[in-house]
């Protein structure tokens, strides 16, 4: 086993790699540029290195990464989600310089980062994908001829893209037209490649992931599904395990399916299958070669550690599970608290938290890099927190989410936390059938009015007075 780890990330998923590392007897290296020097991550690492001045380039850089694990004794890296997790090169590099990267190896996380190449590597496999591209589009007019034959409306998409950007819906060729190049654009920008692809867009699906782990061995299990229906923008606010939605016959078709994809690819470590599904209709729509945002839920309902199972994967340990060892009990469902004012277009709404107080009790689970005190920078992710609960039945679950968001204390920001109430309180979502519309058809649940906290209250009426004591 690993005598210590790098964690090339930083904020909730840092920490929860060093949760991991903890319990298993392993160090770990922190690293922080200096917008972090007073976050979670730092102090809870074993240690942790300066990597400079900007925001973000010390954690974008992987040579400095690697070189960083060489020098400081470290045989592997954890990448986490976002940043370099998804970059082969990184992956690469590691594997140059002798240090084990925990992940898939540096070819499989770039034939499946390219969305067009994995939709062929899928159609390879016998695992349906959304009709449309076969390969990147060279030109607008291919696009167009493209989206005459498979029917409007169509998604435009870039190929390297990730975290719902990059993606524009087009319901006719004017469309098309007019967000050709916006899409290239926000591409290149945002991803460093102008690829950009077409496939058909599905309407009402539901948005269905499994969780897949695969040792160096040949094993592959799957861990069911969870269900990301609730987006806003192509981006995951609630998430499901299981979803409240499929037949045990549709659970099981989207694991094989999932368990086909990765063996296709020679998958190895912790990944994801997202498909997309309407009835009985399953399409494969990408895979994320990396831990996930919303792996916890998985943990809850299964009991298993699955950054634990990376980190003893990359150390070349065969799997601990079968999958007829897997069982998933009762539901979880996990909130992302967004530091952003859903009443004013999601606004992000960096600051200091003046008071934090997790929930807690029976089945609540909180995963986040803040405290008290803490001040939420403004170069990252506005997601502050996740919140998770679980329960036995789908009526408790939804109670339990909110008695937790009700427990919470969460002060001197603005959050979602008030909008996830209220789609908690909606009959449709309580009726468990709800698809990816849900939240652009429901905007009458942005109009809560915000209740604020007593204490709240009177800090607000004693900074007037103090204010209005110093003229
Ligand atoms: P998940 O797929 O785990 O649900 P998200 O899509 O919400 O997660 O992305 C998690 C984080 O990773 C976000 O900060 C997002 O911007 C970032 N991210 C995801 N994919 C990419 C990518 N291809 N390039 C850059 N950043 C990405
Ligand atoms: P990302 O890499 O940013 O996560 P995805 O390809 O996973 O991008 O798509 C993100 C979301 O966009 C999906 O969860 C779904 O809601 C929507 N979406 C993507 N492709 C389609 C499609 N072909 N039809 C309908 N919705 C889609
Ligand atoms: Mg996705």
């Amino acid at each position: 086993m690993f005598k210590k780890i790098l964690i090339a990330n930083r904020g909730e998923i840092a920490v929860r790699i060093v949760r991991a590392c903890a319990e298993m007897g392993i160090r770990s290296v922190a690293v922080f540029t200096e917008a972090d020097r007073f976050a979670l991550h730092v102090k809870r690492a074993d240690e942790a290195h300066f990597v400079g001045d900007d925001p973000l380039a010390g954690y974008l850089d992987p040579r400095r990464l690697v070189n960083l694990a060489v020098e400081s004794g470290c045989d592997a890296i954890h990448p986490g989600y976002g940043f370099l997790s998804e970059n082969a090169e990184f992956a690469r590099i590691c594997a140059e310089r002798g240090v084990t990267f925990i992940g898939p190896a540096a070819d499989v996380i770039h034939r499946m980062g390219d969305k067009t190449q994995a939709r062929q590597s899928m159609i390879a496999a016998g695992v349906p994908v959304t009709p449309g591209s076969e390969g990147n589009l060279t030109s607008l007019d291919e696009g167009l001829a493209l989206a005459d034959e498979i029917g409007y409306p169509v998604m435009l998409k870039a190929t390297s893209g990730g975290g719902g950007r990059g993606i524009r819906r087009c319901d006719s060729a004017d469309e098309l037209r007019q967000q050709y190049p916006r899409v290239v654009s926000e591409a290149t920008k945002a991803f460093g490649s102008a690829e950009v692809f077409l496939e058909k867009c599905i309407i009402d699906p539901r948005h269905i992931e499994v969780q897949v782990l695969a040792d160096a061995h040949g094993n592959v299990v799957h861990l069911f599904e969870r269900d990301c229906s609730i987006q806003r923008r192509n981006q995951k606010l609630i998430e499901i395990a299981p979803s409240p939605q499929l037949t045990p016959e549709q659970r099981d078709y989207v694991g094989e399916l999932a368990v086909r994809a990765a063996k296709a690819v020679g998958y190895e470590n912790a990944g994801t299958v997202e498909f997309l599904v309407v009835g009985h209709e399953v399409w494969f729509m990408e895979m994320n070669t990396r831990v996930q945002v919303e792996h916890t839920i998985t943990e809850q309902i299964t009991g298993v550690d699955i950054v634990r199972e990376q980190i003893r994967i990359a150390a070349g340990l065969k799997l601990a599970y079968r999958q007829e060892d897997i069982h998933f009990r009762g539901y979880a469902m996990q909130f992302r608290i967004n530091a952003e004012d859903p009443k004013n277009n999601f606004l992000p709404s960096f600051g200091r938290i003046t008071r934090y107080y997790a929930p807690g009790g029976p089945g609540v689970r909180t995963d986040t890099a803040i405290y008290t005190g803490y001040t939420i920078p403004p170069y990252y992710d506005s997601m502050c927190l996740k919140l998770i609960v679980w329960a036995l039945t789908w009526e408790e679950v939804l109670d339990r989410g909110t008695r937790a968001l009700n427990d919470m204390r969460l002060q001197g920001v603005t959050t979602t936390s008030p909008y996830y109430l209220e789609i908690l309180n909606c009959p449709e979502f309580r009726s468990g059938r709800f698809d990816t519309s849900f939240v652009p058809n429901h905007p009458e649940l942005l109009h809560y009015s915000v209740k604020r906290h007593p204490s709240e209250v009177a800090l607000a009426v004693s900074a007037a007075l103090a204010a209005h004591a110093g003229y």
